[in-house]
């Protein structure tokens, strides 16, 4: 039996909480560190920074959202450049090829929360110069361009605006938080595929915060992906959770034509509880084993776990800006 899998997550908040409680990528008590994502095979990643809340879940003020925001991604700058000969910041598809060839680690960048740029249109050239290669368009709470999940607000003209512009500059939109209406609002006007970076399946557990049958396959109409949360509560109603209720979300999307659109977004170090047998980043390897002992096709897990994202970032994080 294989020990070691290709893993290729959507999403994590590793890159706010090392910048909060002044950790070190390399290696630290939290869900993802270098040294544990060494375990898999290869491991590129999401790290999503999420400087929208303060610790008691309420919303930060606008200033303070924007200055916690470029700490974090200073912050993160320098944990990869102290761990430069096995991570690489990934800025486009080039990069990830580079750092596969280099065999390290990749690091992308992703927004969760547009606060942090005062949800400012003009401000995703800067967002781009950072690196960031995707954003979501709300985190829980309503804003000036979208409504989150939970609530029946739409995209506003402010957040039309926005989506068109991170597509002119090849930034991904990413719908997880999102509501409904601001969803279906997007699919009226977007010109890119769309990812929903950290969503389960409403159907198999319904929650706000998961995708219909009819967003997911829009989005894989699109061409878009849907990544796979580990976070109990989005997994089912019972608030524990085991391998058993991911495969069920795995297989629910997979029956619904998903097989070259779903990924994982696992959503580490975001999660304050993870499936019974799930201890941080290291687990993808017990989680691919267990799957291929459920007679899932290793093709199935190495598609979902790694390929199908390497092939997304390959066609659609590209160099080139269109439209300036
Ligand atoms: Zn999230």
């Amino acid at each position: 039996m294989r020990e070691k899998f290709p893993v290729f997550d959507l999403h994590c908040d590793t890159a706010t909480e090392l910048s909060l409680q002044k950790k070190s990528l390399g290696s630290n008590d939290l869900h993802i560190d270098l040294d544990r994502a060494d375990r898999l095979l290869t491991h590129h990643q999401f790290y999503a920074f999420c400087c929208v809340y303060d610790r008691a879940f309420q919303p930060l003020p606008a200033s303070e959202a924007q200055s916690q925001f470029l700490r974090a991604v200073s912050d993160f700058y320098s944990q990869i450049s102290e761990n430069n000969q096995r991570v690489k910041l990934c800025r486009n598809a080039e990069d990830l090829i580079a750092a596969a060839k280099e065999a390290k680690q990749g690091a992308f960048l992703s927004l969760e929360g547009p606060e942090a740029i005062g949800c400012d249109p003009d401000r995703l050239d800067e967002l781009k110069d950072l690196g960031f290669l995707m954003t979501t368009l709300t985190w829980n709470f309503p804003n000036a361009l979208a409504g989150p999940h939970g609530t029946d607000l739409g995209l506003t003209d402010l957040g039309k605006a926005f989506v068109r512009r991170a597509q002119e500059l090849g930034i991904v939109i990413d719908v997880s938080h999102l509501s409904e209406k601001a969803f279906w609002d997007l699919i009226d006007v977007t010109a890119a595929p769309i990812v929903a970076s950290h969503s389960n399946s409403r159907v198999i557990c319904p929650h706000t915060r998961n995708l219909t049958d009819e967003q997911f396959k829009v989005i894989c109409n699109l061409g878009g992906l849907v990544g796979l949360n580990l976070y109990p509560p989005f997994l089912n109603e019972k608030g524990s959770a085991d391998f058993s209720d991911i495969k069920r979300h795995l297989d629910h999307f997979l029956a619904l034509g998903g097989e070259h659109r779903l990924a994982i977004g696992g959503d580490l170090d975001g999660c304050d509880c993870l499936p019974t047998g799930f201890t941080g980043v290291e687990s993808w390897n017990d989680l691919g084993r267990w799957l291929l002992q459920q007679g899932m096709e290793e093709e199935t897990v190495n598609s979902v776990f790694n390929n199908n994202a390497v092939m997304f970032a390959l066609k659609h994080l590209q160099k080139k800006r269109v439209g300036g």
